[in-house]
């Protein structure tokens, strides 16, 4: 398949540490990958770059958008679905409203159908809450939802279950599968064993 971004010999350090050492990967529409590799080797650093939070000191990152994708030809990296590390919802807003939001804000048509998702995501009762109002795991719960509630092409997740037990690990999982089944591509950075059972492809770093 043609790949939606392509990361080219990505390197960065912090001062004299070296966050990420030189990198290269391809990502393609309907893979769900997962980013492993000890505590401090960059997987975090990987996840910014890509999505264009972050400048590398060297290489390059390409978004190669999709040409149906209309949002992220024109603005490749408004288009893109992130989960945070810091989870970071809009604390003004209930869960449901954070997610309503984020499918508004980017414009979108053909995104998700949010009930669907926030009772996949076994957060239809708290919808109505907010954030403070709610466990740091249902936040992150919350997260992934509105990272996927406007059919974004490109999904990046930093520990998207660091804060879930089991069973609600795999409820995540089997969103950001689904996603990727519909075409998007999703890359988790994770130590979880869940996470990296469902991947199709392990990158590993360090
Ligand atoms: P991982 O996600 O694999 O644990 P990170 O990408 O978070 O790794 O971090 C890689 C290295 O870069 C670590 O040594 C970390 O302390 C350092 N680092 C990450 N972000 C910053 C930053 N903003 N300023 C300084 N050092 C950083
Ligand atoms: P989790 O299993 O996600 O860690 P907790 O054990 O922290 O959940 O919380 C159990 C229940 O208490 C959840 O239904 C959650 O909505 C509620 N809850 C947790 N923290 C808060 C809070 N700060 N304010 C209101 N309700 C909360």
């Amino acid at each position: 398949a043609r790949p939606i971004l392509t990361v080219s010999g990505v390197r960065k350090d912090y001062g004299s540490t070296a966050a990420l050492a030189p990198t290269s990967l391809e990502l393609v529409p309907g893979e769900l990958a997962v980013l492993t590799g000890p505590s401090g080797s960059g997987k975090s650093t990987l996840l910014m770059i890509a999505g264009g939070w972050e400048t590398p000191d060297e290489g390059e990152v390409i978004p190669h958008p999709p040409l149906a994708d209309v949002a992220m030809a024109e603005q490749p990296w408004e288009h893109v679905g992130v989960v945070p590390q810091s989870i970071s919802l809009l604390e003004e807003l209930s869960i449901a409203d954070n997610l309503a939001f984020a499918a508004r804000r980017r414009g979108s048509t053909g995104g998700a159908d949010l009930a669907a998702l926030l009772a996949a995501l076994d957060l239809d009762v708290l919808a109505g809450r907010l954030p403070g109002e709610t466990s740091r795991g249902e936040q992150q719960r919350a997260a992934v939802g509105r990272a996927l509630a406007a059919g974004a092409s490109l999904v990046l997740a930093d520990e998207p279950t660091s804060h879930q037990d089991r069973r609600r690990g795999e409820l995540v999982l089997d969103v950001l599968r689904a996603a990727a089944d519909g075409g998007a591509c999703v890359l988790i950075a994770s130590h979880d064993p869940v996470a990296i059972g469902r991947a199709d492809r392990e990158i590993s770093l360090g």
